[in-house]
């Protein structure tokens, strides 16, 4: 078996951190061939990762559902109606606390939220076609029923704070801008992303991926952003999805 050398060894990984690889000449013993730009190919084939968001494309909206299955309304409140996070999460948990709700009582009534219909079987398929991750600004303690009903995927989201008596005291968002930020850094590891989403939350991964999808999303987002396809059916993304996979 040949040796690789130190020195190459530290070059490939050069390789892979770049955007434009420089390719090295293995007749030449390491030594550095003219560079030359070339997309980063593994086994001859394209590293491609697909990004996904959550609320709306595989599940319902998780606070309009839990507002409804546990009878709060003030809890249909969103990022529509409030686009200060911060502030509206601490709202949130305002009428948590006041209507004595911890941990363990939202996620039994969560438990009751369906995915999507056909949304397991559109997971699947696009699972069997190359590797899926789930990026959501949700809480994983709130997502961990609905991930157990799509078959357990991977899914990159934030975490809530819980007291011992499983009181809900505050939330650590994982990274700032997560969605745009993820798909940056997966990007830097030298995968080529391909992100599909519904909301205005979306659209920094769609534009920073290789291909953006619009998925159920709202006609005035349509409207701004014409560039990017947009479908109501699965099937539908999925075809396009795969279209580019096979491209
Ligand atoms: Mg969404």
């Amino acid at each position: 078996m040949k040796k690789i050398s130190e020195e190459h060894f530290f070059n490939q990984q050069a390789c892979v951190e770049a955007t434009n690889l420089y390719v090295f000449d293995t007749r030449t013993r390491g030594s550095r061939a003219a560079p030359q730009k070339k997309k980063l190919r593994h086994g001859g084939k394209k590293m491609e990762i697909i990004c996904l968001d959550l609320e709306g494309v595989l599940v319902p909206e998780i606070w309009i559902a839990f507002a409804e299955a546990s009878g709060i309304p003030e809890l249909k409140k969103t990022t529509r109606d409030e686009p200060d996070y911060d502030k509206l999460m601490n709202y949130r948990l305002d009428i948590l606390a006041e209507h004595n709700l911890g941990l363990k009582e939202i996620q039994e009534t969560i438990a009751k939220i369906d995915p999507l219909p056909g949304a397991k079987e559109f997971l699947d398929k696009l699972r069997s076609l190359t590797q899926v991750i789930i990026i959501s600004d949700t809480f994983t303690q709130f997502a961990s029923p609905l991930m157990k009903k799509l078959g357990w995927p991977t899914i990159m989201c934030n975490s809530l704070e819980v007291a011992s008596d499983g009181k809900i005291t505050g939330f650590k968002m994982r990274v700032e801008n997560s969605k745009f930020t993820t798909v940056k850094a997966l990007q830097s590891i030298g995968y080529e992303t391909i992100a599909s989403g519904d909301s205005f939350n979306d659209l920094g991964m769609i534009k920073a991926s290789k291909a953006g999808f619009l998925f159920r999303t709202t006609e005035q987002i349509k409207k701004d952003y014409p560039e990017y396809p947009a479908f109501e059916d699965y099937d539908d993304l999925y075809n396009a999805i795969e279209k580019v996979i096979n491209s």
